[in-house]
């Protein structure tokens, strides 16, 4: 008989899992209490970092060329590509020791890397503030993936291999003993059932909460003084590192703004909550981005911007079975997105026995420096 599988959840996690469940001949039913794609998802956003240059998560380095992989796959089954393969280069304030975990990967990977001379700053460069700066380097197969693109091309994706798509649903309860949950009152059940909920997870996996928090995070889209619009439509993505935090930026290349955020967890509030990034949400980005980029202050806001994923001290996705009939995806955390089509697949091959399902909460936690398909 055919396998069935609910999902609650169309984020890229949930879209993910639903995707890898069809592509077998799983059948799969999806629901979303927003619209899909819904604009109020942590996956949903103009654009999201890739790479493979991870620091002390190492574990995480290691699974990006399978995700990698993966986003491949989809690009082909959508017929377009949303990847920029823009490259990062990472400003090192400090000798935080990011640097010898990274080279250590990325050599193991055979991923180019390599040092930008400080002197070269000031002309490939002109926005960054070069005061202070340790040391500069310049990464390859790393750039942006374009996620409002993406999500709405994998739910017409889903709909033309057949799954159901239940939106503005909202699940209300989850039994993960008997593959069941509950939608609008109406109780729907099925071989399996995956909670993919982002930051709301918790309201229906409640364990979760002993592992993550949710995070309220601001970021702000700006527009360049015109006297570096080239420099930035030039730029690849920009991590700022230093001992106490940094920023990251994402340039505004194929029809996005400039974006600018912090490495610093919130740790509090309410993923109902509004999404305008008030004074105090901004209260370290500003500091931090006036600390990154020179005259900070001839940069126009587009837009302040609250989010909200959940974290845990050490980034740790939480992706496991809850149950006999049921598994969680939270893979939420500032560092997801990249990882969430590989997230659905994974859950995918332990549904269908294609891996043992034990492997997979330590390989999704980053805990795994030689993955078993390498
Ligand atoms: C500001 C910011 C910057 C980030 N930058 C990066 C980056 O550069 N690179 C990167 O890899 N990652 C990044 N991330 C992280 C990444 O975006 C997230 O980890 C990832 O998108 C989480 O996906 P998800 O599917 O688990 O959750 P979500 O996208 O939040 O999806 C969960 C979905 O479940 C739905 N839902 C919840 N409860 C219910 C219910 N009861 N019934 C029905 N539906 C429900 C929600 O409406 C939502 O649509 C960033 C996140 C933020 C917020």
């Amino acid at each position: 008989m055919q396998q069935k599988v609910l999902i609650v959840g169309g984020g890229i996690a949930g879209l993910s899992a639903a995707w890898a469940l069809a592509k077998r001949g799983v059948a799969v039913e999806l629901f979303e209490q927003g619209s899909l794609p819904n604009p109020r998802a942590s996956s949903y956003d103009e654009h999201r970092i890739t790479r493979h240059a991870y620091g002390r998560m190492e574990g995480y380095a290691h699974l990006m060329p399978e995700a990698f992989r993966i986003w491949d796959q989809l690009w082909q089954a959508i017929g377009t590509s949303h990847y920029d393969p823009c490259g990062a280069v990472y400003f090192l304030r400090d000798d935080t020791g990011w640097y010898n975990v990274v080279s250590r990967s990325l050599t193991a990977m055979d991923i180019g890397y390599r040092d930008i001379p400080l002197d070269d700053i000031p002309r490939r460069f002109p926005m960054v503030n070069p005061a202070g700066l340790w040391r500069v380097v310049e990464t390859d197969q790393a750039g942006m993936l374009f996620p409002m693109r993406i999500l709405t091309d994998m739910v017409v994706l889903l709909a033309r291999l057949g799954v159901t798509l239940h939106a503005n649903v909202q699940v209300s309860d989850v039994d993960p003993g008997r593959g069941t949950l509950i939608a609008d009152g109406v109780t729907h059940s099925a071989d399996t059932v995956i909670v993919a909920a982002g930051a709301w997870a918790d309201r229906l996996v409640p364990s979760l909460r002993d592992a993550v928090v949710p995070s309220r995070q601001a970021v702000l889209y700006l527009a360049p003084p015109p006297a570096l619009a080239q420099a930035w439509a030039d730029a690849p993505v920009m991590l700022d590192v230093g001992a106490k935090g940094g920023t990251y930026t994402l340039p505004p290349h194929r029809g996005t703004r400039l974006k600018i955020g912090d490495h610093v967890f919130s740790r509090t509030g309410d993923p109902d909550e509004d999404r305008f990034a008030t004074d105090r949400d901004l209260e370290r980005l500003w500091p931090a981005a006036a600390a990154t980029y020179r005259d900070f202050a001839s940069y126009t806001v587009l837009e302040r911007k609250a989010c909200f994923y959940t974290v845990n001290d050490h980034e740790e996705f939480q992706v496991r079975p809850i149950g006999p009939a049921g598994w969680v995806i939270s893979a939420c955390s500032g560092h997801g997105f990249k990882l969430g089509s590989l997230m659905g697949e994974l859950v995918t091959r332990a549904i269908t026995g294609e891996m043992p399902a034990a492997e997979v909460p330590d390989l999704a936690a980053g805990r795994v420096i030689d993955p078993p398909w390498r």
